[in-house]
């Protein structure tokens, strides 16, 4: 008799838009693994217990998502150093002892869809991050090991930003801020973590931040458009890209510490790109 395949999930809330479970099928598909991957709908008050019935039933790996990046770790055992640096996880291994191991991805997965992916530099640029929640954490370290001139962080919840700043100034130039002061500071590349597309909405940027050799990144991908990329588009910004390359990059490094092999990304984001622009 064969065995049951080893199973994943992501777990978050809501979670019905996402397309990780897609693409670790079609990651498992190229490589061969015998896996299952589905997708967990977790409200806040239900994380816990669901996280400990997924692995106690078996499960082998969750990614998380939002709005869980934080709240999740009290319930792991061990975090990679980069997870505990960000203070977020996005992944969780179950060793083989049965302990908890969170990691977090989505830097490194950001970092090589602007550079692999997109020949965006980073060294020298400022740069912009809006948000400080779960996804904003994670980048950060990997964004200022590329040594950019700055990074500045805003957040709607100021003190948020400046609090997740005075945190990574031992690894580069960073500072937090209102979006009322960045006034017409301008920025090379402007990357949106927050979550306001989720309710159909667009950060409070000053327009005045934005011009034509911007480069504008969301993190969103829900579709080949999102509101904040259109929105930077329509202001004339020199490329504004969604983030379906981060998901499908951060994914592959998920599944070669999950299953030991990374799989191939170029084939798998263009099939997602044109999935999402049907
Ligand atoms: P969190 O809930 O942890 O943080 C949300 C952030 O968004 C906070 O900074 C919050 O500000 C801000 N925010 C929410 N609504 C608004 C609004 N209307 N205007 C301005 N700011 C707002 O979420 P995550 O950080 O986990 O996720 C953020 C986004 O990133 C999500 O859309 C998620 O899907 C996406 N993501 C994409 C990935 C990819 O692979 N492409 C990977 C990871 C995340 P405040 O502090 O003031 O409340």
């Amino acid at each position: 008799m064969t065995s049951a395949p080893d199973r994943y999930a992501v777990i978050g809330h809501p979670i019905e838009h996402s397309r990780s479970p897609w693409i670790h099928a079609r990651f498992a598909q190229q490589t061969g693994e015998r896996m299952v991957y589905s997708a967990i709908d977790a409200a806040p008050q239900d994380l816990a217990e669901r996280v400990r019935d997924f692995f106690q039933s078996g499960g082998c790996g969750l990614n998380v998502t939002v709005p869980h990046k934080q709240a999740v770790l009290p319930l792991l055992q061990e975090l990679s150093d980069r997870a505990r640096i960000a203070g977020a996880v996005n992944l969780i291994l179950r060793a083989a002892d049965g302990r908890l191991r969170g990691d977090n991805t989505d830097g490194s997965g950001l970092v090589r869809d602007l550079t692999y992916n997109l020949g965006v530099p980073i060294a020298a640029q400022r740069l912009l991050l809006l948000g400080a929640g779960g996804a904003a954490r994670g980048i950060i370290g990997p964004l200022l090991a590329l040594h950019p001139a700055e990074l500045v962080i805003a957040n709607r919840s100021a003190a948020r930003a400046i609090d997740l700043a005075q945190q990574f100034t031992r690894y580069g130039a960073v500072r937090g801020a209102a979006y009322a002061e960045l006034g017409r500071q301008r920025f090379a590349l402007i990357i949106n973590a927050t979550s306001a597309g989720l309710s159909s909405e667009i950060p409070p940027l000053p327009v005045e931040v934005l011009d034509a050799a911007t480069v504008c990144y969301d993190l969103a991908y829900t579709r080949d458009t999102t509101r904040f990329v259109q929105w930077a588009r329509e202001r004339g910004v020199a490329r504004s890209i969604p983030g379906a390359g981060m998901l499908v990059e951060q994914a592959a490094e998920s599944f070669l510490l999950w299953r030991g092999i990374r799989p191939d990304t170029t084939a798998v984001l263009a099939d997602l790109l044109a999935l999402q622009a049907q």
